[in-house]
């Protein structure tokens, strides 16, 4: 058998953030018009060497939610353990429909799953660390070991999730790109000026 080592060479890579029915038509979180890139992100699987997910998946009692603070509102900002923190509709609970990867979601191709927000105390937007950098979640380690140089990102929400993900990749050494016909944000306004600030710092976007 002949062994072919060039894949590790490049190792394009795919990060697929929070494809999940919170986030999509029906959930909890709903992303506008987020059930759009499903099929986007499964027709581009195919063209990278490696495909990863990350998973949002709170635990029942999660302070990022609304419901966890007597007479706040969710979308307000509190500060929760020094951090601002945007509180919201209680989402991706862990073992709940939806916290599920949507049913249409192509899956075979996704070798790992990394997931997340599973500290009560602390939310985590970032597939590789909680918002407050306490605690890291593998996905940086695991990219190392698999000598990955490029990677992409896609998935939901892109104002959040997409763009945190995005800024550590780019942090760490990636050369990092966000999909744009992949992702969808929560405020539109407010991705506006992400991108630029992704693009800004030597992010691409496509
Ligand atoms: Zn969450």
């Amino acid at each position: 058998m002949s062994s072919d080592f060039s894949n590790l060479a490049v190792m394009k890579t795919l990060i697929i953030v929070d494809v999940q029915n919170d986030f999509l038509e029906g959930g909890a979180l709903a992303v506008p018009d987020g059930n759009a890139i499903i099929p986007v992100v499964n027709q581009i699987q195919k063209d990278y060497d490696l495909v990863i997910a990350t998973q949002d998946w709170h635990p029942f009692h999660h302070k990022s939610f609304a419901r966890e603070h007597n007479g706040k509102r969710e979308f307000e900002t509190i500060e929760l353990n020094g951090l601002p923190q945007v509180l919201w509709p209680a989402h991706c609970v862990q073992g709940t429909f939806g916290a599920e990867f949507h049913p249409d979601l192509e899956m075979n191709k996704v070798e790992a799953i990394f997931r997340k927000g599973m500290d009560r105390e602390i939310d985590s937007y970032s597939g590789f660390y909680d918002n407050g950098k306490l605690k890291d979640t593998g996905l940086l380690g695991y990219l190392k070991g698999r000598n990955v140089k490029e990677i992409s990102v896609c998935g939901l929400a892109a104002d959040y999730c997409v763009f945190y993900t995005a800024m550590d990749a780019l942090a760490s050494g990636f050369q990092t790109e966000i999909i744009l016909e992949a992702v969808r944000p929560i405020n539109r306004n407010n991705w506006t000026a992400l991108q630029n600030e992704f693009r800004s710092l030597g992010g691409r976007l496509s």
